[in-house]
């Protein structure tokens, strides 16, 4: 999946030209005008990086990194700002903002393109690439596969995820919450319920093996994962 991009810009022709090279480099450009739209963008679909003009109308670029840093779900987002001073001053301010980097317009597309580039690479969640095993399951994390009693299983990414997790952290209770803050992060909008949604297809995926017993319901509580 390709890593989303919002591009918080009132001028229409540099938010085109932004969306333009964004989306020509193989990521997803989401756009977004003023503070409030970049809000609602980010509450329905959570960005990988932000690319943040310092003069809007209404709140101002730097307020609004300000407010993303403030937010536990945006927190980590990194933040390129865009603007048109180029004084040392304002470099300071900027970054003082909370944005991780800085661009200032004019600026060359290929240039911009390499930065969010070295950006998303700094920021992915590392995943160790050890192989984890317990109770007849494998997991792979570097080669994404998964075997139960050497049979392979098929997981979506956040099943997969999740019997990470479950594995490498079995035999304790784990609420809702505390299993989106692990394994959703806690960069995503999301209710409880997706986690039940998702522990539903990771039992139906271990079923075949015999091993959906595994995931245990604690009532009250949340979710356990046993070999015993
Ligand atoms: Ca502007």
């Amino acid at each position: 999946m390709s890593a989303k991009i919002l591009i918080v810009e009132d001028e229409p022709a540099i938010q085109e030209l932004l969306a333009f090279n964004v989306t020509q480099a193989g990521l997803q450009a989401l756009c977004a005008e003023d503070a409030d739209s970049a809000w609602q963008q980010i509450r329905s679909n959570v960005p990988d990086l932000i690319l943040l003009d310092w003069m809007l109308p209404g709140i101002s670029g730097v307020t609004l990194a300000k407010q993303l840093r403030a937010d536990m779900h945006t927190k980590d987002i990194p933040i390129i700002m865009l603007t048109a001073r180029g004084e040392e001053r304002d470099k300071v301010l900027g970054l003082e903002s909370g944005a991780d980097d800085y661009i200032t317009k004019p600026f060359s597309p290929r240039e911009l393109m390499a930065r969010i580039r070295a950006m998303l690479r700094r920021h992915a969640p590392p995943m160790p690439d050890e192989v984890v095993a317990a109770g007849g399951l494998e997991l792979s994390p570097a080669s994404h596969r998964v075997t139960a009693k050497n049979a392979a299983i098929e997981l979506g990414p956040t099943e997969f995820r999740l019997l990470h997790f479950f594995m490498t952290h079995a035999e304790r209770v784990y609420s809702r919450t505390q299993l989106l803050d692990q394994v959703w992060g806690t960069q995503v909008f999301v209710e409880e319920r997706t986690v039940d949604v998702h522990i539903r297809r990771l039992r139906v995926a271990l079923e075949p093996a015999g091993m959906d017993g595994m995931v245990q319901t604690v009532r009250g509580s949340g979710y356990r994962f046993s070999i015993n």
